[in-house]
Protein backbone atom coordinates (compact mmCIF):
# COMPACT_ATOMS: atom_id res chain seq x y z
CA UNK A 1 0.00 0.00 0.00
CA UNK A 2 1.17 3.24 -1.10
CA UNK A 3 1.06 6.42 -2.93
CA UNK A 4 1.27 6.15 -6.54
CA UNK A 5 3.03 8.56 -9.39
CA UNK A 6 1.74 7.44 -13.10
CA UNK A 7 4.03 8.45 -15.85
CA UNK A 8 1.48 8.00 -18.71
CA UNK A 9 4.14 8.40 -21.75
CA UNK A 10 2.13 8.41 -24.78
CA UNK A 11 2.94 6.10 -27.59
CA UNK A 12 5.41 4.16 -26.85
CA UNK A 13 5.38 0.16 -27.01
CA UNK A 14 7.50 -2.87 -26.83
CA UNK A 15 9.53 -3.10 -30.52
CA UNK A 16 12.27 -5.74 -31.84
CA UNK A 17 15.95 -5.42 -31.26
CA UNK A 18 16.94 -3.40 -34.34
CA UNK A 19 18.76 0.03 -33.86
CA UNK A 20 17.65 0.54 -37.60
CA UNK A 21 13.88 1.04 -36.33
CA UNK A 22 13.79 1.25 -32.82
CA UNK A 23 15.68 3.87 -30.99
CA UNK A 24 15.17 2.26 -27.73
CA UNK A 25 17.05 -0.63 -29.09
CA UNK A 26 19.81 2.49 -29.85
CA UNK A 27 19.87 3.99 -26.59
CA UNK A 28 19.86 0.97 -24.58
CA UNK A 29 18.70 2.68 -21.28
CA UNK A 30 18.64 0.35 -19.06
CA UNK A 31 14.91 1.93 -17.64
CA UNK A 32 13.65 1.63 -20.93
CA UNK A 33 14.49 -2.29 -22.36
CA UNK A 34 11.68 -1.92 -25.00
CA UNK A 35 13.14 -4.12 -27.15
CA UNK A 36 13.71 -7.18 -24.66
CA UNK A 37 10.00 -9.22 -24.17
CA UNK A 38 12.11 -12.58 -23.47
CA UNK A 39 14.09 -12.89 -20.82
CA UNK A 40 12.50 -10.36 -18.09
CA UNK A 41 14.99 -7.72 -18.29
CA UNK A 42 16.80 -6.10 -15.27
CA UNK A 43 15.95 -2.78 -14.53
CA UNK A 44 17.58 -0.79 -12.13
CA UNK A 45 16.18 0.12 -8.57
CA UNK A 46 14.38 -3.70 -9.19
CA UNK A 47 12.21 -1.95 -11.75
CA UNK A 48 9.38 -4.31 -13.04
CA UNK A 49 8.29 -4.96 -17.06
CA UNK A 50 4.85 -5.91 -17.80
CA UNK A 51 4.42 -6.12 -21.43
CA UNK A 52 0.69 -4.72 -21.50
CA UNK A 53 -2.35 -5.28 -24.14
CA UNK A 54 -3.38 -1.96 -25.88
CA UNK A 55 -5.60 -3.51 -28.63
CA UNK A 56 -8.72 -3.30 -26.52
CA UNK A 57 -9.67 -6.96 -28.22
CA UNK A 58 -10.50 -4.81 -31.43
CA UNK A 59 -8.80 -5.26 -34.69
CA UNK A 60 -6.74 -2.05 -36.02
CA UNK A 61 -4.13 -0.04 -35.05
CA UNK A 62 -4.73 0.94 -31.10
CA UNK A 63 -5.45 5.23 -30.54
CA UNK A 64 -5.05 7.74 -28.41
CA UNK A 65 -8.87 8.48 -27.49
CA UNK A 66 -9.68 5.55 -26.66
CA UNK A 67 -6.88 3.88 -25.37
CA UNK A 68 -6.57 6.82 -22.99
CA UNK A 69 -9.91 6.77 -21.63
CA UNK A 70 -9.42 3.02 -20.66
CA UNK A 71 -6.39 3.70 -18.97
CA UNK A 72 -8.18 6.29 -17.10
CA UNK A 73 -11.52 4.79 -16.84
CA UNK A 74 -10.56 0.91 -16.68
CA UNK A 75 -13.04 0.00 -19.18
CA UNK A 76 -13.31 -0.87 -23.12
CA UNK A 77 -13.74 2.60 -24.47
CA UNK A 78 -13.47 0.70 -27.89
CA UNK A 79 -16.80 -1.23 -27.11
CA UNK A 80 -18.81 2.09 -26.56
CA UNK A 81 -17.65 2.95 -30.55
CA UNK A 82 -16.76 -0.80 -31.99
CA UNK A 83 -13.48 0.52 -33.56
CA UNK A 84 -10.33 2.49 -31.73
CA UNK A 85 -10.26 6.13 -31.75
CA UNK A 86 -7.70 8.56 -32.40
CA UNK A 87 -6.61 12.05 -31.11
CA UNK A 88 -9.28 13.93 -28.80
CA UNK A 89 -11.97 12.36 -27.00
CA UNK A 90 -15.22 12.22 -29.16
CA UNK A 91 -18.98 12.96 -27.32
CA UNK A 92 -19.35 9.41 -26.62
CA UNK A 93 -15.64 9.22 -24.56
CA UNK A 94 -16.17 12.60 -22.85
CA UNK A 95 -19.19 10.91 -20.97
CA UNK A 96 -17.20 7.64 -20.28
CA UNK A 97 -14.65 9.62 -19.07
CA UNK A 98 -16.65 12.24 -17.03
CA UNK A 99 -18.27 8.99 -15.01
CA UNK A 100 -15.28 6.61 -14.95
CA UNK A 101 -12.73 8.47 -14.35
CA UNK A 102 -10.05 7.61 -11.56
CA UNK A 103 -9.77 10.95 -10.11
CA UNK A 104 -13.27 10.59 -9.72
CA UNK A 105 -12.80 7.53 -7.51
CA UNK A 106 -10.03 9.39 -5.70
CA UNK A 107 -12.11 12.80 -5.06
CA UNK A 108 -15.21 10.49 -3.53
CA UNK A 109 -12.64 8.81 -1.00
CA UNK A 110 -11.53 11.91 0.13
CA UNK A 111 -7.81 11.22 -1.25
CA UNK A 112 -4.88 14.08 -2.52
CA UNK A 113 -4.61 13.72 -6.23
CA UNK A 114 -2.93 15.61 -8.95
CA UNK A 115 -2.03 16.44 -12.60
CA UNK A 116 1.61 17.81 -11.92
CA UNK A 117 1.55 19.21 -15.68
CA UNK A 118 1.29 22.98 -16.12
CA UNK A 119 -1.69 24.03 -18.00
CA UNK A 120 -2.54 27.33 -19.81
CA UNK A 121 -5.47 29.77 -19.32
CA UNK A 122 -5.30 29.58 -23.47
CA UNK A 123 -5.20 26.09 -23.65
CA UNK A 124 -9.05 25.72 -21.52
CA UNK A 125 -10.18 28.79 -23.49
CA UNK A 126 -9.36 27.48 -26.93
CA UNK A 127 -10.23 23.78 -26.54
CA UNK A 128 -13.16 24.01 -23.62
CA UNK A 129 -14.78 20.83 -24.24
CA UNK A 130 -11.86 19.48 -26.69
CA UNK A 131 -9.65 18.78 -23.71
CA UNK A 132 -7.11 16.00 -23.66
CA UNK A 133 -8.06 12.56 -21.85
CA UNK A 134 -5.95 13.37 -19.07
CA UNK A 135 -7.04 16.99 -18.87
CA UNK A 136 -10.35 15.72 -19.12
CA UNK A 137 -10.44 13.03 -16.39
CA UNK A 138 -8.45 15.08 -13.88
CA UNK A 139 -11.17 17.84 -13.88
CA UNK A 140 -13.91 15.20 -13.89
CA UNK A 141 -12.49 14.54 -9.97
CA UNK A 142 -12.48 18.99 -9.47
CA UNK A 143 -9.40 18.71 -8.48
CA UNK A 144 -8.02 22.15 -9.71
CA UNK A 145 -5.01 22.16 -12.26
CA UNK A 146 -1.52 23.27 -12.30
CA UNK A 147 -0.71 26.46 -14.28
CA UNK A 148 2.08 28.85 -15.53
CA UNK A 149 2.08 30.44 -11.71
CA UNK A 150 2.72 26.65 -10.65
CA UNK A 151 5.26 26.54 -12.79
CA UNK A 152 7.44 29.13 -12.09
CA UNK A 153 7.06 28.87 -8.34
CA UNK A 154 8.36 24.62 -8.99
CA UNK A 155 4.75 23.60 -8.40
CA UNK A 156 4.55 21.81 -11.87
CA UNK A 157 6.23 20.32 -14.46
CA UNK A 158 5.87 21.26 -18.49
CA UNK A 159 4.66 18.18 -20.90
CA UNK A 160 8.45 18.79 -22.50
CA UNK A 161 10.38 18.55 -19.35
CA UNK A 162 12.15 21.57 -19.93
CA UNK A 163 9.29 24.67 -20.45
CA UNK A 164 11.15 25.19 -24.21
CA UNK A 165 7.74 24.52 -25.58
CA UNK A 166 6.08 27.46 -23.55
CA UNK A 167 8.87 29.65 -24.37
CA UNK A 168 8.41 28.72 -27.98
CA UNK A 169 5.09 29.82 -27.41
CA UNK A 170 5.81 32.96 -25.40
CA UNK A 171 5.20 32.22 -22.22
CA UNK A 172 7.32 33.69 -19.53
CA UNK A 173 8.89 30.61 -18.15
CA UNK A 174 12.06 29.84 -16.93
CA UNK A 175 14.17 26.94 -18.92
CA UNK A 176 14.32 23.89 -16.39
CA UNK A 177 16.95 21.09 -16.75
CA UNK A 178 15.29 17.37 -17.14
CA UNK A 179 16.56 16.69 -13.89
CA UNK A 180 15.25 19.54 -12.58
CA UNK A 181 12.19 18.94 -13.91
CA UNK A 182 12.21 15.14 -12.33
CA UNK A 183 13.02 16.50 -8.93
CA UNK A 184 10.01 19.02 -8.96
CA UNK A 185 7.97 15.86 -9.75
CA UNK A 186 9.49 13.75 -7.16
CA UNK A 187 8.48 16.71 -4.41
CA UNK A 188 4.65 17.02 -5.77
CA UNK A 189 4.22 13.37 -6.01
CA UNK A 190 6.00 13.03 -2.26
CA UNK A 191 2.23 15.45 -0.97
CA UNK A 192 -0.51 13.72 -2.68
CA UNK A 193 -2.00 10.07 -2.76
CA UNK A 194 -2.03 9.95 -6.53
CA UNK A 195 0.21 11.95 -9.07
CA UNK A 196 -0.02 11.80 -12.71
CA UNK A 197 2.69 13.08 -14.97
CA UNK A 198 1.85 13.52 -18.76
CA UNK A 199 4.32 12.92 -22.30
CA UNK A 200 3.13 13.34 -25.22
CA UNK A 201 6.21 13.99 -27.35
CA UNK A 202 6.69 10.72 -27.84
CA UNK A 203 3.65 9.89 -29.78
CA UNK A 204 4.11 13.77 -31.91
CA UNK A 205 8.05 12.64 -32.73
CA UNK A 206 6.82 8.78 -33.85
CA UNK A 207 5.02 9.60 -36.11
CA UNK A 208 7.70 11.69 -37.79
CA UNK A 209 9.39 8.33 -38.73
CA UNK A 210 12.85 10.26 -37.93
CA UNK A 211 15.16 7.98 -36.13
CA UNK A 212 17.06 10.53 -34.95
CA UNK A 213 14.57 12.70 -32.94
CA UNK A 214 13.23 9.28 -31.90
CA UNK A 215 16.66 8.90 -30.30
CA UNK A 216 16.71 12.35 -28.57
CA UNK A 217 13.33 11.09 -27.20
CA UNK A 218 14.12 7.96 -25.88
CA UNK A 219 17.56 9.36 -24.41
CA UNK A 220 15.18 11.95 -22.66
CA UNK A 221 13.08 9.59 -21.04
CA UNK A 222 16.43 8.10 -19.78
CA UNK A 223 17.70 11.06 -18.33
CA UNK A 224 14.45 11.65 -16.55
CA UNK A 225 13.62 8.27 -14.77
CA UNK A 226 17.37 8.43 -14.14
CA UNK A 227 17.14 11.41 -12.39
CA UNK A 228 13.58 10.97 -10.56
CA UNK A 229 13.71 7.35 -9.41
CA UNK A 230 16.59 7.81 -6.76
CA UNK A 231 14.39 11.02 -5.88
CA UNK A 232 11.61 8.77 -4.73
CA UNK A 233 11.14 7.32 -1.45
CA UNK A 234 10.18 3.73 -3.31
CA UNK A 235 9.43 2.14 0.19
CA UNK A 236 6.19 4.16 0.06
CA UNK A 237 5.74 5.28 -3.36
CA UNK A 238 5.01 2.78 -6.56
CA UNK A 239 5.85 4.56 -9.65
CA UNK A 240 4.26 3.34 -12.84
CA UNK A 241 5.42 3.85 -16.60
CA UNK A 242 2.75 3.14 -19.42
CA UNK A 243 1.34 4.02 -22.27
CA UNK A 244 -1.55 4.21 -24.70
CA UNK A 245 -0.45 2.46 -27.89
CA UNK A 246 2.82 1.69 -29.43
CA UNK A 247 4.60 3.90 -32.22
CA UNK A 248 7.77 5.15 -31.11
CA UNK A 249 9.60 2.16 -30.94
CA UNK A 250 9.41 1.79 -34.53
CA UNK A 251 9.89 4.60 -36.85
CA UNK A 252 9.98 2.46 -40.40
CA UNK A 253 6.36 3.17 -39.96
CA UNK A 254 4.88 6.78 -38.80
CA UNK A 255 1.67 5.13 -37.50
CA UNK A 256 0.54 3.54 -34.55
CA UNK A 257 1.80 -0.24 -34.05
CA UNK A 258 0.00 -3.01 -32.89
CA UNK A 259 2.93 -3.91 -30.38
CA UNK A 260 2.22 -4.66 -26.70
CA UNK A 261 2.99 -1.50 -24.50
CA UNK A 262 5.30 -1.51 -21.63
CA UNK A 263 4.22 -1.18 -17.89
CA UNK A 264 7.08 -0.27 -15.96
CA UNK A 265 6.77 -0.60 -11.95
CA UNK A 266 9.07 0.42 -9.40
CA UNK A 267 8.74 0.53 -6.04
CA UNK A 268 6.33 -0.47 -3.59
CA UNK A 269 3.55 -1.99 -5.39
CA UNK A 270 5.69 -4.29 -7.62
CA UNK A 271 4.66 -7.50 -6.97
CA UNK A 272 0.90 -6.83 -6.98
CA UNK A 273 1.33 -4.91 -9.98
CA UNK A 274 2.87 -8.34 -11.75
CA UNK A 275 -0.22 -10.03 -11.20
CA UNK A 276 -3.42 -7.75 -12.40
CA UNK A 277 -2.12 -6.25 -14.88
CA UNK A 278 -2.75 -7.47 -18.22
CA UNK A 279 -4.34 -5.00 -20.65
CA UNK A 280 -4.30 -1.64 -20.13
CA UNK A 281 -7.66 -1.28 -18.96
CA UNK A 282 -6.09 -2.98 -15.51
CA UNK A 283 -4.32 0.08 -14.90
CA UNK A 284 -6.83 2.11 -12.98
CA UNK A 285 -8.14 -0.81 -10.59
CA UNK A 286 -4.56 -1.58 -10.22
CA UNK A 287 -3.87 1.64 -8.73
CA UNK A 288 -6.63 2.46 -6.45
CA UNK A 289 -5.74 -0.70 -4.86
CA UNK A 290 -2.29 0.11 -4.05
CA UNK A 291 -3.50 3.58 -2.53
CA UNK A 292 -4.86 3.05 1.33
CA UNK A 293 -8.71 3.70 0.93
CA UNK A 294 -8.53 3.61 -2.55
CA UNK A 295 -10.64 0.09 -3.00
CA UNK A 296 -13.02 1.57 -0.35
ZN1 LIG B 1 -0.53 9.17 -32.26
Amino acid sequence: MSRVLLLFIDGIGIGIDDPGRNPFAVVRSPFLPLYQQNPEPEIPHQGLLIPTAADLDYPGLPQSATGQTAIFCGINSADALQRHVAGLPTPTLRKLIDKHSLFIDLKQRGLRATFANALTEEYFEKLKERISATTRAQRAGGYAPRMLEDLRQRRAVSHDMTNAFLRRMGYDVPLFSIEESAHILAGISAEVDFCLFEFVLSDSVGHKGDLDMAVAIANKLHRFLDALLPAIDLDSTTVLLTSDHGNLEDVSVTTHTTNPVPTLVWGAGRERCRTSIRTIMDIKTTILSLIPGGLA
